[in-house]
Parts: structure tokens; C-alpha cells; sequence
């Protein structure tokens, strides 16, 4: 397994690949899974706004198509100023997966801030309970 540094350092490298032509909000993502395998993702913007993929959902998506559905942490990295915290329609997302994941909110600097997703989504909406 990652450190929860060198996760946040995988996130910073994938940061220059976000496509984020409009926002210039560049993101960049890294999920581990609880065997220790890292999936990256960056955001994908689109000229139809609402068709723009966060960083959290990409890496997430290349996970499941990997046969992972079990993970333990996430980095997250924008461009800045400031950490990054996911979005309302990621946390909703990854809790599907991992209600209690732990998320890093990174700096790219380097710096993070260590979350659990139930503190950031503490009422997911789930069809049972
Ligand atoms: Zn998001």
C-alpha cells in the first residue's frame, strides 16, 4: 500500500493531464484500492458543461472496469489555490463503493488534509438502508 504522501504524489502527476479548457480548473485524482492498486483520473471537460467528468468519478470508473469495488483511499489535487474537496456528485458516487473511504485533499504542493467521506456525505442517499 501507498503512503497517504505517495497517493497524493501519484494525484499531482496526473494532474497536467486534465483536459480543462474552460474552467482552467485542472484536477487530478488517485484511488487505491484496498489490494493496493492505483487508478488515476483527471477532470474531462466538455463544451456541453453539464457532460464534464470530475477527476474523483474518472479514476473511479477506471477501477470498476478493472474489477475493483473496494477502496481505501482517494487523493485529490487541483491546480489551486487551496486543497481540493470533491464535488457533492463524487462523494455521492464513491459512497456507492466505500461510505467510509478516506480522502485526501491535497495542495499541490504537496500538502493534504485527511477526510473520511462520511464526514463530507454524513446522509448519502442510498435506495436501502
Ligand atoms: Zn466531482
Amino acid at each position: 500500500m501507498l503512503s497517504y504522501q505517495e497517493l497524493v504524489t501519484r494525484a499531482i502527476g496526473v494532474l497536467p493531464m486534465a483536459y480543462a479548457p474552460y474552467s482552467r480548473f485542472s484536477v487530478g485524482a488517485a484511488l487505491q484500492d484496498t489490494r493496493g492498486r492505483v487508478f488515476l483520473g483527471c477532470n474531462v471537460e466538455n463544451a456541453s458543461y453539464g457532460a464534464t467528468l470530475c477527476a474523483e468519478r474518472a479514476a473511479l470508473a477506471a477501477a470498476v472496469a478493472a474489477g475493483s469495488r473496494d477502496f481505501a483511499a482517494l487523493a485529490v489535487v487541483s491546480s489551486g489555490p487551496g486543497v481540493c474537496l470533491p464535488c457533492g456528485l463524487c462523494r455521492q458516487v464513491l459512497a456507492e463503493f466505500t461510505p467510509g473511504l478516506t480522502i485526501l485533499c491535497a495542495e499541490p504542493n504537496g500538502a493534504f488534509q485527511v477526510y473520511t467521506l462520511a464526514e463530507l456525505l454524513p446522509h448519502r442517499f442510498a435506495l436501502r438502508a
